[in-house]
C-alpha cells in the first residue's frame, strides 16, 4: 500500500500529495479513500499491463476469452453444471466464479447474461487469478479482492488514457468503442470526467505505459 506524502484537511476540504501530485477536492477523497483501504491500484493496473506484455497482444479492446486460453484457464458454462446443481450455483452467485484446483483454473459464467456482461465477469475472474486471490496465502478481505477485480476488470476494458487518447467524451461512444455495457460505460465516465478536470490526475493517466501496449484495432476512431 502506498503511503501519501501528506493528507492534509483544510477548511475548503482535502488536499493530498502523492508522488509530488497535488490532489485535492473530490479526487483526493477518492485517492484517500483508495489509499486507506489497503489497495494499490497502481499495483493493480500494472500487473494488467504486465499481463498484455506478457501475452504479445497489441490491439485494443482485449478479447478475454482469448486471454483465458492463452493463460491456460478454463472457461466454463453455468449451462454445463448440472441442472440440479445449477439453481444452487446462480443462488450463491449469479455472474461467475473462479476455482484452483491442483494448478489448474476454471472459470465458470452464467451464459444466460447479456453479452457484455458476460466480459466484465470473465475479466473480474481473470483478475481474481492473476491477482493471486485464489493463492492458499492471499491475506486480502474479500472486500479489497472484490476491489482490485472490478478496478482491473474496469481498467482493461475501457482503460481512462484511451477514452482520453479517442476522445471518447460520452458513456455511448465509450460504450461503442470499447464495447461494453452502457452501464460500466456510464462509471468509467464518471472517471474521465474526474482525470480531464485535473491536470496533473490527466498527466499521470496519460503517462501510464498501456498507451503504447495497444492500439484500437478499428478504423474510423480518430
Ligand atoms: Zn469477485
Amino acid at each position: 500500500m502506498a503511503v501519501p506524502e501528506a493528507a492534509v484537511y483544510k477548511n475548503h476540504g482535502l488536499v493530498m500529495r502523492q508522488n509530488n501530485i497535488r490532489f485535492t477536492g473530490q479526487t483526493a477523497v477518492i485517492l484517500l479513500k483508495k489509499l486507506m483501504c489497503g489497495s494499490d491500484y497502481d499495483q493493480v493496473e500494472e500487473a494488467c499491463n504486465i499481463l498484455i506484455e506478457d501475452l504479445g497482444i497489441n490491439f485494443f479492446p482485449v478479447n478475454c476469452f482469448e486471454v483465458a486460453w492463452l493463460l491456460g484457464i478454463e472457461i466454463k458454462k453455468y449451462s454445463e453444471i448440472p441442472p440440479e446443481d445449477r439453481e444452487k450455483v446462480v443462488s450463491i452467485t449469479e455472474d461467475g466464479y473462479s476455482v484452483k484446483i491442483g494448478d489448474r483454473f476454471f472459470i465458470y459464467y452464467n451464459d444466460l447474461m447479456p453479452q457484455n456482461r458476460i466480459k466484465f465477469t470473465i475479466w473480474h475472474e481473470i483478475a481474481h487469478i492473476q491477482l493471486g486471490h485464489l493463492d492458499s496465502d492471499c491475506t486480502k478481505s474479500d472486500d479489497l479482492m472484490e476491489e482490485e477485480a472490478n478496478h482491473f476488470a474496469a481498467y482493461i476494458m475501457a482503460p481512462i488514457a484511451f477514452l482520453i487518447m479517442y476522445n471518447l467524451n460520452n458513456p455511448i461512444a465509450i460504450a461503442d468503442t470499447c464495447e461494453i455495457s452502457i452501464d460500466l460505460a456510464c462509471n468509467v465516465y464518471e472517471h474521465y470526467c474526474k482525470a480531464v478536470m485535473f491536470p496533473n490526475v490527466r498527466r499521470r493517466i496519460m503517462n501510464n505505459r498501456i498507451t503504447q501496449l495497444l492500439v484500437y484495432s478499428k478504423e474510423g476512431v480518430a
